[in-house]
């Protein structure tokens, strides 16, 4: 840790106009809410290269987003973080960003959320209409095929779910937002996104660096 944080310190706090300098002056202004896993091999930051500032941030088990709760009850800090970002720093897009191997998502399909405790048990249950919607269209699959469609449906009830936020849906109907979904498959070291329209998940092909300004 220590060390890391002085290669840190080194990179964005040496001289007068560091990344530093400015972010603690000016405040931060990211144009992007990443809601990612806790998985430690997916990190938002890392992924896309991003420097401080860049990108406010939300990770939990399996990255989901619940239901826009309007009960009043109860301690929600997921969706108290997505309401600062909407409400306070006016992103203008949210990212849901899934991933290949999930243990989250492995353990809904399997049935095994119960085991690795009660608080993972009661939160997978967001992602409870994904796993139905995978069993009735690929109930023949294998297990590693279908976690692998679960990781990818559950993108898609998070996206729904951001849309029953009603500072969300004003954001949206004003076009001051958009709202994405994208998959980072770590066995293959690819990316794809979330084709809204078709709902199918499309890679992002790169562009060759040596064509690249
Ligand atoms: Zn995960």
């Amino acid at each position: 840790m220590i060390a890391g944080f002085r290669r840190f310190r080194e990179r964005y706090f040496s001289g007068e106009d560091s990344v530093y300098s400015r972010l603690a002056t000016a405040g931060q202004s990211p144009k992007v809410l990443i809601i990612g896993c806790s998985d430690s091999r997916v990190d938002p930051a890392l992924i896309s290269g991003a420097s401080p500032g860049e990108l406010f941030v939300v990770r939990n088990v399996a990255n989901l987003v619940p239901p826009f709760d309007s009960s009043g009850g109860g301690v929600h800090g997921v969706s108290a973080a997505i309401e600062f970002a909407v409400m306070n720093l006016k992103v203008e897009s949210i990212i849901i960003l899934g991933h290949r191997q999930c243990g989250g998502i492995r353990a809904l399909m399997l049935g095994q959320e119960g085991s690795m405790g009660s608080f993972v048990s009661r939160w997978m249950r967001v992602a409870a209409r994904a796993k139905a919607e995978v069993l009735a269209r690929f109930k023949d699959e294998d297990i590693d095929t279908l976690c692998r469609h679960c990781e990818m449906e559950s993108i898609r009830v998070s996206i729904d779910n951001l849309r029953t936020f009603p500072f969300i849906a004003e954001a949206l109907g004003e076009h001051r937002l958009t709202l994405h979904g994208v998959y980072f498959d770590i066995e293959s070291g690819t990316l794809m996104e979330l084709d809204q329209g078709a709902g199918e998940f499309r890679t992002i092909d790169l562009p060759d660096r040596s064509v690249r300004p």
